[in-house]
């Protein structure tokens, strides 16, 4: 038989995932596929589980100089309605899933999955999202890009729990972000790309790319970025080929049920291009 655990405070929370073995559900929209069962209804977890979304601790969106917060239960939905959360994360979570799952799903849970089609992932890890984890032991932060290790794989001990999503206040020029998927909502990324960049008189201050399932979790090279900063923008319009050569190497899609990686490989590198050459 399985334990569901509902804490309603976050104390009471760590203090369960401390003393049992527990898978923990946010909004359940992954785990609730990942679990289903055909003979047992609703759903078939195989082990104990606890519930966090009435912990109201996790439910806040704030800010303060350098960082906006994300509380790990807050729904998909009041993060696109927050006027704190950049421009970029709002308009990639509407076009994630759709306005009944995104009432309960959560930006935690899309992360804790880690997916290589995670659409969150691309615009968190361009905006260098950082990871707040916290046990009964403590509090640490993390950057997302080490937080996840692999396909469906995260740095984060049995007794520790995702509290908040934090990310860096920056301010750009142009951010922008494409998905392309077989429809326009409920659907699941065959691709996706966000780009950004700040410029100043002309001058490239900031430049950042990311591609979405095209490898095992998100691309971003900052060693290539860094290439282009410095320079003026015709500069880098004019070296749109020679950039798109250097991220060749790094879009390594698979076929799967969703595409193929001809298609993958050959969209991804047409929206960089593209990107490039919309600098304004
Ligand atoms: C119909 C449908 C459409 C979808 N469309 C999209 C889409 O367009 N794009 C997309 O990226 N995804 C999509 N998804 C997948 C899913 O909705 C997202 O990944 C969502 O963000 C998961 O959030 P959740 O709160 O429901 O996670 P849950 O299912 O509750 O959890 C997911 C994983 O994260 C872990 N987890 C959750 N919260 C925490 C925490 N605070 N600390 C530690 N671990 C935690 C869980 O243990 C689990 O392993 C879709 C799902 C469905 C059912």
């Amino acid at each position: 038989m399985v334990t569901s655990y509902i804490p309603l405070n976050l104390d009471e929370c760590l203090k369960i995932l401390s003393d049992k073995q527990v898978r923990i559900v946010a909004g359940g929209t992954d785990m609730l596929i990942q679990n289903r069962s055909h003979t047992s209804m609703p759903i078939g977890f195989k082990s104990d589980v606890c519930y966090i979304s009435n912990i109201e601790e996790l439910k806040k969106i704030y800010e303060d100089e350098t960082f906006v917060y994300i509380g790990s239960v807050c729904s998909l939905e009041a993060i696109m309605e927050s006027e704190l959360v950049p421009e970029l994360l709002k308009n990639t979570i509407l076009e994630m899933a759709s306005p009944a799952i995104r009432h309960t799903a959560t930006l935690a849970g899309n992360i804790g999955n880690a997916s290589p089609a995670g659409d969150s992932l691309v615009p968190l890890y361009l905006l260098d999202a950082l990871v707040e984890k916290r046990s009964i032991k403590g509090v640490s932060k993390v950057a997302l890009s080490d937080f996840i290790t692999g396909v469906r794989k995260i740095d984060l001990e049995k007794d520790e729990l995702i509290t908040k999503v934090i990310i860096p206040k920056i301010s750009f020029t142009k951010s922008y972000f494409k998905k392309v998927g077989p429809r326009l909502s409920d659907a699941i990324s065959k691709l996706s790309f966000a780009g950004a960049y700040k410029l100043e008189n002309d001058l490239v201050k900031d430049i950042r790319i990311a591609f979405g399932s095209v490898n095992v979790t998100v691309v971003r090279r900052r060693d290539l970025e860094e290439r282009l900063i410095g320079k003026t923008k015709d500069e880098v319009k004019k070296m749109v080929s020679e950039i798109v050569d250097w991220y060749e190497e790094f879009i390594k899609p698979i076929d799967d049920q969703r595409s193929n990686k001809e298609y993958r490989k050959s969209i991804s590198l047409k929206l960089l291009r593209s990107f490039i050459e919309n600098i304004e």
